[in-house]
């Protein structure tokens, strides 16, 4: 096929302990999965209906340096468990909602949260907010084959080596099978799509220079610096 222009490469992210890679397709993030992270933004903290925002695929970032971003002043992380879909569909029952995971990573829902907020109080779209560049760093993916699918297990992150997040997999108030049986609900799920699956208490600022060092439990690690 012709195409107009030269198509791009297809974004994708390493495959842990492998020359493989994941290809990605969509980007989903839940927003507010932790109750602690829900009451620290001023939100509600009981058991609601998750909710769903996007980021674009070429919003991955691999690799152990960010820019910081334009149009902002307060560039927030957010460490959140991230799930590879190797299958998708429309749907799908929490109960069968695990068989379509290919893995799982470790990423940050970078957040210009000053724009968010600001976006948020007119009542705006948060898009600009959360779906900018390199705003979703991730690690490599490890297999379910290999992890299995975490349920629990410390989710960490530092800043300059000070302990900034922290929180466990077990607290999630939506847990990965019955997200991806609700976002299914929604649109029809695709191999390739990740899924952020919220952030724990402790989203904070970063300045250009930090180290970030994250961590989850039997999943893995992801090294960043803002440049
Ligand atoms: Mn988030």
């Amino acid at each position: 096929m012709n195409m107009v222009i030269p198509p791009w490469p297809q974004p994708s992210v390493p495959v842990a302990g492998s020359e493989s890679r994941f290809p990605v397709r969509r980007i989903y993030c839940v927003g507010r999965n932790y109750a602690e992270h829900a009451r620290e933004l001023g939100g509600n903290p009981e058991r609601e209906p998750p909710f769903f925002f996007m980021k674009p695929a070429e919003a991955i970032l691999v690799g152990e340096r960010m820019d910081y971003p334009p149009r902002t002043a307060d560039l927030q992380h957010e460490i959140e468990l991230v799930v590879a879909l190797a299958r998708g569909g429309r749907d799908i029952p929490a109960g069968a909602a695990l068989d379509c995971v290919f893995g799982y990573a470790v990423g940050l829902d970078m957040t210009r949260r000053d724009l968010q907020a600001e976006l948020k109080a007119k009542g705006r779209s948060w898009e600009m907010g959360k779906a900018f560049d390199q705003s979703a760093p991730v690690s490599p993916i490890v297999p379910a084959a290999r992890c299995g699918h975490p349920r629990r297990g410390a989710i960490d992150l530092k800043v300059k080596s000070r302990s900034r997040q922290h929180g466990d997999l077990a607290d999630m108030i939506w847990p990965v099978a019955e997200i991806i049986a609700n976002l299914s609900g929604y649109v029809t799920l695709l191999p390739g799509d990740l899924i952020f699956t919220g952030t724990p208490a402790g989203v904070g600022p970063v300045q250009r220079g930090d180290l970030l060092e994250g961590e989850i439990e039997g999943v893995g690690r992801l090294e960043l610096t803002i440049a």
